[in-house]
């Protein structure tokens, strides 16, 4: 007997680089797409050679590889939500802001610097070209507190701090801010703000003790984009998100000799 196919999921695009020790990066989208019941699909920018230590070596894609995967995935299968991860440099960061210009789907965009390593994902004369690209067709903008200072200029100290940053990125058109404290120096909690210049949403979330943190921004803007897509305004797509995300760091776990990853299955 034939069976009756079910229903597609939601489609989420990731946009971002590759991880070969399958911590952060597409490998992170791709894991949280599937733990949030939505089909996960990916635009490789970049390829790293990466494990618990850092970054080994970057090579890029050209910018045709990047719009053709991209039109593939567009033309024929559908986006309902995308997030933006690493774009390496100023010429792939304008290539997909273009694509994205076109596309009608909520942006997520994670404006990722250097990794928890250090280790440049993103050159710095691309800095500007994010800034005046990419956060106007963000639905929603992703940064911590260094990439914060990096787009604004604004540096971060306290909430007060956040509430100016956020405010900062707003300036440059991305519908939402959310400002990731995780980097402040309270020990016990870890403060996120999301805003849209109108509306408040401060996200509170115990500071769990581990340092095994690697993926942790590409998991919650893939968590976001999942949500958004699964039809949940931006407020509740960031709460749960960010649930998401606390279960993650609280189950990463030691791998290789370095930082350890956050673990999808908890
Ligand atoms: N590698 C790739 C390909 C990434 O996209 C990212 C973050 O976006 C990282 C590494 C950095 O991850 P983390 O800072 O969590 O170690």
């Amino acid at each position: 007997m034939e069976q009756t196919p079910s229903a597609a999921p939601p489609r989420v695009l990731t946009v971002a680089g590759s991880d070969s020790g399958g911590g952060a990066g597409i490998q992170a989208d791709l894991k949280t797409m599937l733990a949030l019941g939505v089909h996960g699909m990916s635009v490789l920018t970049a390829v790293t050679a990466q494990n618990s230590l850092g970054v080994q070596g970057a090579w890029e894609l050209p910018a045709e590889a990047v719009r053709a995967q991209f039109r593939s995935v567009a033309d024929d299968i559908g986006v309902d939500a995308v997030k933006t991860g690493m774009l390496s440099s100023a010429g792939l960061a304008a290539t997909v802001a273009g694509l994205l210009a076109g596309l009608d789907a909520p942006v997520v965009v994670d404006p990722v610097g250097v990794s928890k390593h250090g280790d440049p994902l993103l050159a710095q004369d691309a800095v500007e070209t994010v800034r005046t690209r990419l956060l106007p067709v963000a639905t929603v903008a992703t940064p911590n507190l260094d990439e914060v200072t990096q787009l604004t200029g604004v540096r971060v100290e306290d909430e007060a701090g956040m509430r100016r940053a956020a405010a900062a990125v707003l300036e440059h058109g991305p519908r939402w801010a959310l400002v990731k404290g995780g980097h402040l120096a309270d020990p016990d909690a870890a403060v996120d703000l999301l805003t849209d210049g109108r509306e408040e949403h401060w996200f509170r979330a115990r500071r769990h003790d581990n340092r095994h943190t690697h993926g942790t921004g590409c998991t919650l803007a893939a968590a976001v984009a999942s949500r958004l897509a699964l039809g949940h305004d931006v407020p509740e797509a960031v709460a749960g998100a960010k649930d998401y995300v606390t279960g993650a760091i609280a189950a990463g776990f030691p791998l290789g000799s370095g930082l350890g990853p956050v673990d999808h299955a908890w």
